[in-house]
């Protein structure tokens, strides 16, 4: 949701810019009253620039909305979405037994070289040495449903033990085993 934020809410990490980038117009399911679009596609409103051809006007979810990279000091420059392939996003873990909610990420990685992208092992190891709830989110087809799963367990033992070779071949493993897995099609409600 590209061109500078205008913050009516929430706090944001001096100095980063959405600036060129658009992976949110495109990587997100957005099911608004005044914009529908399902993941994986263009957003209409998306210019050949990348900009945004309402920007004054955009709907709510696209106002509100900013990626975790624009957000949390924590994820370093590097994984700025478009050039790393990775889009962190803020995610509450609700427990279903207090009732209560913790502030998490969820990750996607949007390609298989952003399994490359420099600082994702640190930054994911240290989110889970933090013990902040770390999801990893992998879409389906464009139009599809993602498969979701909590991370932190099995990353564990790679964290504790520094190894980053098995962390990051964790995170491969199951994006590849979610990835051939079966998706829906993505059903819009406000339409
Ligand atoms: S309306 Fe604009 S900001 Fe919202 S998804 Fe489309 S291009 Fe991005
Ligand atoms: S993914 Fe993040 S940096 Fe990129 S346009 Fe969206 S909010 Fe801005």
């Amino acid at each position: 949701m590209s061109d500078s934020a205008t913050s009516d809410q929430t706090t944001l990490v001096p100095g980063r810019e959405c600036g060129a980038c658009n992976v949110c117009c495109v990587a997100l399911t957005i099911d608004d009253p005044e914009l529908q679009k399902v993941q994986g596609y263009r957003c209409k409103n998306m210019l050949p620039d990348k900009g945004c051809a309402i920007y004054a006007t955009r709907p709510d979810t696209c106002r509100r909305f900013f990626c975790g990279w624009r957000q949390l000091k924590w994820v370093p420059e590097t994984l700025r979405p478009d050039i790393s392939g990775v889009l962190v996003r803020l995610h509450y873990e609700v427990s279903q037994t207090k009732g209560t909610k913790k502030l998490g990420v969820m990750v996607t990685l949007l390609t298989d070289a952003a399994l490359k992208a420099e600082g994702l092992a640190e930054t994911i190891g240290a989110a889970v040495a933090a013990d902040i709830p770390v999801f990893l989110h992998v879409p389906g087809p464009p139009g599809y449903t993602a498969a979701e799963a909590r991370m932190n367990d099995v990353l564990r033992n790679a964290v504790l033990t520094r190894d980053k070779a098995a962390l990051l071949e964790i995170l491969r493993r199951a994006r590849a085993k979610a990835r051939a897995g079966k998706f829906k099609p993505v059903v819009l409600t406000r339409r």
